[in-house]
């Protein structure tokens, strides 16, 4: 049986009476950029998560570009983060002129290990910007006594997190500010790119609604150099439609990775497990094995889509070699790079697909 690692039609396809209402009520109000939609797509995603105030954004990459600039910081400042991400977290400090200074993952969640954070902070380190990978939980408590201690700022990237919660709290409450992506691949996605920029704080949002519109408070006239950054109508629109059915995808999802877990039990494969803080929303679902490449080569083979998140840690990249990272620098990022093995999930995945996945792979094993 071919199962794709990804497939977003059968979504579309089950509220697409919803999302061409949508979208038509867009072209015929002529509302493409910001606009009614976006507002109260902002709205009702600020109560989903449970901040003060949603901006939308063009982009996860942009929402966390603006977040990092309001820190107002100099070039040359540190920010903590994970080298075991999708790159645009690190762009969002690159574009800033800062220093993305990278800690270890804890091997168990693959997130920022807090253990290690300490040992990496400088009289230049401002900030900690912890990624919720794989739609897990970073464990909050001890980076947040870490923020409280060194007087750092707490910048979430929680664009593959979206309604993750943290000993029952949702993630993305927890910083200063937190950025989401609404990429179409993501756990809530646009017909198209999308962002949003959550904060408790009005100043905070105020400011940023201006950056996100060429700096801007009053038309034509800009206080300070900003961006085009702006959501469009039709995406707003189209995400609004579809937060409705989050929870029910995201239930899918837990339901899913339950299953894998049971499906996989019995191979020698590192699986992916829920701390005890934590409720996943399994954006991902991530095996480990040694064999990984041979794993791959047959379930492709076989008609299973796989896919790697990430061949590549970020401090290896070609593009931050100025950094000085060396290989070795981070054992655990770098072991599950190699290691690492993405399975196909997604709310639409169906039963007898899932059974197709997990016997290819006792096959391998057998
Ligand atoms: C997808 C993603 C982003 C960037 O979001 P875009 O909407 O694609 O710009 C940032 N951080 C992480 C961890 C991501 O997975």
């Amino acid at each position: 049986m071919n199962v794709p690692y990804f497939d977003l039609n059968g979504q579309t396809k089950s509220i697409r009476a919803e999302l061409d209402r949508a979208i038509a009520e867009q072209l015929d109000r002529g509302s493409f950029c910001l606009g009614p939609a976006v507002e109260s797509f902002e709205k009702e995603f600020a109560a989903y998560i449970g901040t003060k105030h949603a901006l939308g954004f063009n982009s996860g990459t942009s929402a966390l570009h603006v977040a990092v600039r309001m820190l107002d910081l100099k070039p040359g400042d540190e920010i903590i983060s994970t080298p075991y991400t999708f790159v645009a977290t690190s762009w969002a400090i690159a574009y800033c002129n800062l220093k993305p200074v990278y800690v270890d993952i804890d091997p168990a969640t693959m997130n920022l290990d807090p253990a290690k954070i300490e040992a990496a902070i400088t009289p230049r380190t401002k900030a900690i910007m912890p990624v919720h990978l794989y739609g897990h939980p970073c464990d909050m408590d001890p980076i947040l006594a870490i923020c409280a201690k060194y007087n750092l700022t707490l910048i979430e990237d929680v664009a593959q997190a979206h309604g993750a919660k943290y000993r029952g709290k949702n993630v993305g409450t927890f910083g200063r500010m937190a950025g989401y992506s609404f990429y179409p691949g993501k756990n809530l996605g646009a017909c198209g790119e999308g962002g949003a920029l959550v904060t408790n704080e009005d100043s905070t949002a105020r400011r940023a609604r201006a950056l996100r519109e060429h700096g801007s408070y009053e038309r034509y006239y800009h206080d300070e150099i900003g961006y085009n950054y702006r959501m469009e109508g039709i995406q707003g629109a189209a995400l609004g439609v579809k937060l409705r059915h989050l929870p029910a995808w995201t239930a899918r999802r837990r339901e899913i990775a339950h299953r894998y877990h049971e499906l996989l039990a019995s191979t020698p494969l590192t699986l992916p497990k829920e701390a005890s803080y934590a409720e996943s929303v399994y954006h991902l679902y991530v095996v480990r094995h040694p064999r990984r490449d041979a794993l791959r080569e047959h379930l492709t083979k076989r008609g299973i889509g796989c896919a790697l998140h990430y061949p590549l840690p970020c401090h290896l990249q070609k593009c931050f070699a100025d950094l000085g990272y060396k290989a070795g620098a981070f054992p655990v990022a770098e072991k599950s790079a190699r290691e690492c093995l993405s399975l196909p999930i997604f709310p639409e995945l169906t039963s007898d697909q899932q059974e197709a996945v997990g016997g290819a792979i006792r096959e391998f094993f057998a």
